[in-house]
Order: C-alpha cells, then sequence, then structure tokens
C-alpha cells in the first residue's frame, strides 16, 4: 500500500474523537453527532483500499470480505476503473436525461446483449431499481387495459430497499414501524410456501417479486426448481416475474445473474450494487412487452445514467462479463465453501450450516450465537463481514479475491469463531 494513511490528529481532519479510537461521550453511535444516527457503525473510519485490503486511518490493515455489502464487486481501486472513472471526469459529469447520453446507450446495448432485457432504464440505487420495476409492472397491466392488476406478491424475508414502497414490498414490520401507512398493493407469502403462493394469486396480481438468493433476509437461495416455478406460474396467470438482483447480479454467484442458473428470464430485473462497482448506479431491465407502458414522461431521473456512472458501469462490465472471469468466481466459491465446511465441522456448535451461492455465502450460526458477536470477533482479527436476518453472517468478497486470501480470510474466520467459542458454555 503506497498511498499515505492520515494520521489521527492531521491537520484537517473532521473526525469525532470516537473515530480516533478515544472514548466516544455517547457510547451508542460512533463518530459526528452531525450524522443522523441510523446505523450503528463499527468505530472504524478507512482511508484508502485496494483489492480486497482497506486501510483503516490509524494504519491498520483489514481483509474485506464484505465488499461494502457486495458493491465492491471488482475490488477497492480497481486501475480499470479509477481509469474510466478519472477519463470521464476530465470530460463530462452530467447533462441530465433531457439530452441523449451516449455513456448510457453503449451500457444499455451491453446489458441488452447479455441478458433478457430489450429496455433498461438507469438510476441510482438498488431501491429505486426496484421502486421502478415495479412501477414497471403495474403501468404494463394499465397500458393493456387492466388497470385492476397491480398487485404484487412478495415473499418473507425479502429485502427490495427502504423507500416507502420498497419497504412495503418487504413488509417487514421492523422496518415499517412509525412510517406511517403503508403503501398500498402487495401481498405477503412466506418464503417457500408454494400452496400460500398459489391462493394469493388474484385477478388484481399484477406480478411476483423475489430475489434468486434472499440477500439482507439470510443468504436463503431459492432453489432452480422453484424458480422455474415461478416462471411457469406467471405464464399460466399472466403475470410478469420480477427478480431483485441488485445483490446476486454483476457475477456474484458465477453467473453474470443469478436466474441464469435456473435457466429462466425474468420479465423485469432489478440492478445496482456490483453494476458500478463503488459508484452509485442502479437499473431496471425489461423485456420489451413488460416495457411497453413505460412511455415518455412516465418515469424520470435526474442523476440517472450519468455520464460519471455509464463510464465505471461500462467498465465493469468489461471485466465481470468475461467467461474466464465468471468460471473464476465458481471456482473461487467452490475453493471457499470447502474450507467453510470443515470450519462447520471443526465447529458445529457455532456454525449450524454453510449455504449460498457463488461467492454470496452465508454461515448460519447456532442459535445462541448472535451475527453481531461472530461479526465484532472478526473485525478484532481484522476481517470485514457482514451480518443478515436469520441468524446469519454474510461473506462477498470482491469477486476478484485471490486463492491466498481466500485462505487468511479462513484463517482469521477461524480464529473469530474460537474467540467466540471460547465464550459460550
Ligand atoms: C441492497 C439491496 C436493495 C437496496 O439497494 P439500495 O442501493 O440500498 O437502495 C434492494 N434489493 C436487494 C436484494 C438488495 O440487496
Amino acid at each position: 500500500m503506497t498511498s499515505p494513511v492520515p494520521q489521527p490528529g492531521d491537520a484537517g481532519s473532521t473526525l469525532a474523537p470516537a473515530a480516533l479510537g478515544q472514548p466516544a461521550s455517547t457510547p451508542a453511535v460512533a463518530g459526528s453527532d452531525a450524522v443522523m444516527t441510523t446505523y450503528s457503525r463499527q468505530d472504524i473510519v478507512f482511508a484508502c483500499g485496494e483489492g480486497c485490503w482497506l486501510t483503516s486511518t490509524t494504519g491498520e490493515r483489514y481483509l474485506d470480505i464484505g465488499s461494502g455489502v457486495a458493491v465492491n464487486a471488482l475490488g477497492h481501486a480497481h486501475p480499470k476503473l479509477i481509469a474510466a472513472l478519472t477519463e470521464q471526469a476530465a470530460k463530462l459529469w452530467h447533462t441530465s436525461n433531457l439530452y441523449r447520453v451516449e455513456g448510457q446507450e453503449r451500457v444499455a446495448e451491453r446489458l441488452v446483449a447479455e441478458t433478457f432485457a430489450d429496455r433498461v432504464f438507469f438510476c441510482n440505487s438498488g431501491a429505486e431499481a426496484c421502486e421502478g420495476a415495479i412501477k414497471t409492472a403495474r403501468r404494463y397491466h394499465f397500458s393493456k387495459g387492466r388497470p385492476e392488476r397491480n398487485r404484487i406478491i412478495t415473499f418473507s424475508g425479502a429485502f427490495h430497499g427502504r423507500t416507502l414502497a420498497t419497504l412495503a414490498a418487504a413488509g417487514n414490520a421492523k422496518y415499517l414501524e412509525g412510517f406511517g401507512p403503508d403503501a398500498g398493493g402487495f401481498d405477503h407469502v412466506p418464503f417457500g410456501d408454494h400452496a400460500a403462493l398459489e391462493t394469493a394469486i388474484s385477478d388484481e396480481t399484477a406480478a411476483i417479486m423475489i430475489e434468486p438468493v434472499q440477500g439482507e433476509g439470510g443468504v436463503r437461495v431459492v432453489p432452480d426448481q422453484c424458480l422455474k416455478g415461478l416462471r411457469d406460474l406467471c405464464d399460466q396467470h399472466g403475470l410478469l416475474l420480477i427478480l431483485d438482483e441488485v445483490q446476486t447480479g454483476i457475477g456474484r454467484t458465477g453467473r453474470l445473474f443469478a436466474h441464469e442458473w435456473a435457466g429462466i428470464s425474468p420479465d423485469i430485473m432489478a440492478v445496482a450494487k456490483g453494476l458500478g462497482g463503488g459508484f452509485p448506479v442502479g437499473a431496471i431491465l425489461a423485456t420489451e412487452d413488460a416495457a411497453s407502458g413505460m412511455t415518455p414522461g412516465t418515469h424520470g431521473s435526474t442523476f440517472g445514467g450519468n455520464p460519471l456512472a455509464m463510464a465505471v458501469a461500462d467498465a465493469v462490465l468489461d471485466i465481470a462479463t468475461g467467461k474466464a472471469f465468471l468460471t473464476s468466481v465458481e471456482a473461487k466459491a467452490l475453493r471457499f465453501k470447502q474450507s467453510l465446511a470443515a470450519l462447520h465441522d471443526e465447529f458445529p456448535e457455532t456454525i449450524s450450516e454453510v449455504r449460498g451461492r457463488g461467492l454470496l455465502i452465508g454461515l448460519k450460526l447456532a442459535t445462541e450465537v448472535q451475527p453481531a458477536e461472530l461479526v465484532k470477533a472478526a473485525l478484532e482479527e481484522k476481517l470485514l463481514m457482514v451480518g443478515a436476518a436469520d441468524n446469519v453472517v454474510r461473506l462477498l468478497p470482491p469477486l476478484t479475491i485471490g486463492g491466498d486470501e481466500i485462505a487468511e480470510a479462513v484463517a482469521r474466520l477461524t480464529r473469530a469463531i474460537r474467540r467466540i467459542a471460547r465464550k459460550t458454555p
């Protein structure tokens, strides 16, 4: 690591005492009071990164197998992404969607060439992509003269973002509490309950929306057979299938998109996270028919598909669409999972299951172990992981992770598990 690391107390440092490793005045929340306290953050500030490694402002190196929650798909400071961004930054940042955007047309055409889709709309985040996907589905039926078909079926444990509609879509009471009336139009079905799903379909159903692997929900994989079944069900009832591939897309599972494993395609798909490799960008992908209601004036975005985002997304696709690259993800995932299976055998009282697809891996912990405990113990071993629901800790390393780094991650994870295993009776 050659870049200079700012030290605590550097002139111009705006870090609060808590961020500098000193006791905070309010112990519950680390960092500056000026930042709204919606996160209980780890008390670390990162100054720079390279590949799978992050260096804190106190000069400590961390192995990052969380990738900022599946965002840094190509690791930190990838030279090709830096080049794409800086080259574009010197030319043009923003013009608005009142004009044609060259990069948008290029990235859209590439996504169309690589997927089921015929049409792409660019936005800035996963929630926006999901919300836009919902709008696209409702508008489809409206434009076909069936405005009453506006309800979307979703699944327990889902996560589609933090806007009012995407929260209502997921139906997680914890995230909805105190935010007023729920946005309507969603029917929630227990994950994996086929009978309940069939019962939920009515004359008002517009679409079924699902993540091929629930990420926040605890790395719960939807079996290929079920995705096929959902496709058939949608076809039988004239419904649209919306896939939320915000977390599973852009090579995360060893295919460009996770649904490819099942040999099916959706009508509409939400994409974000890895697509910008760290630059905010989202996209709604749709077939020509599914997008047919989205006529001029029906949807828009000020920032969506801006030249900077498109330059980076184009560079991400250069790498992530490579066959050899995707095959390497599969090989790495296999290697990782074999080591984790051994860890499972060694610590059955701590790890109850290893699951996931590709490099979206979940460690389900024994009931008496909290994900936060393992995340904290891993942090002490300078290993970054991410918690999830269903008592799961997520491992989602940069897809560029090397074999040595996988071995190092497993070694650190083993030490972290020993730390907490010692504490459990
Ligand atoms: C992260 C995520 C979202 C929300 O993305 P934001 O960019 O945070 O709005 C939606 N769906 C899935 C599956 C996600 O993992």
